[in-house]
């Protein structure tokens, strides 16, 4: 495999060899939890194969992921009964991109969630506490 996709921690989500609550897959995506979530049910949505940003895919693909993160927007709405979804993507450590390989941010977002016109604050939540939101998640798929 070239560039670092060794190192990349989203390709061994992928293969299996890190441990991730799940979401959706298939042939072409994953989507897992956010371990760090913006509020409870924060997914990423990503390619299998390693793209650092989306500068590295061709428009079409971006566009492509862009419709799975939208199929799966309606999902997380459902299941956690959110008011609102943000879905963003970051390119580039200037644009607080933490993991290199590309990946769709697909946030619940409620009324009252942000008083001070802030983001909420991300808090890290155990994989087992995040195993429940994506199982209701996966059922609404
Ligand atoms: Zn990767």
């Amino acid at each position: 495999m070239p560039g670092g996709e060794l190192d990349c921690v989203f390709c061994r989500i992928i293969q299996g060899e890190v441990e991730a609550a799940l979401v959706y897959e298939d042939d072409t995506y994953v989507a897992f939890m956010d371990i760090r979530p913006i509020n409870p049910g924060h997914i990423l949505v990503l390619p299998k194969v390693h793209r650092e940003t989306v500068f590295d895919m061709a428009p079409e693909e971006t566009g492509a992921l862009f419709a799975q993160a939208a199929r799966l927007a309606v999902a997380v709405k459902e299941a956690l009964g959110a008011d609102g979804i943000n879905i963003g993507q970051n390119n580039g450590r200037a644009a607080q991109q933490i993991v290199p390989h590309v990946h769709v941010h697909v946030i619940p977002r409620y009324v009252d969630d942000s008083p001070a016109g802030r983001w909420p604050s991300r808090k890290a939540v155990p994989l087992t506490d995040l195993e429940g939101l994506a199982q209701e998640i996966r059922a609404s798929v």
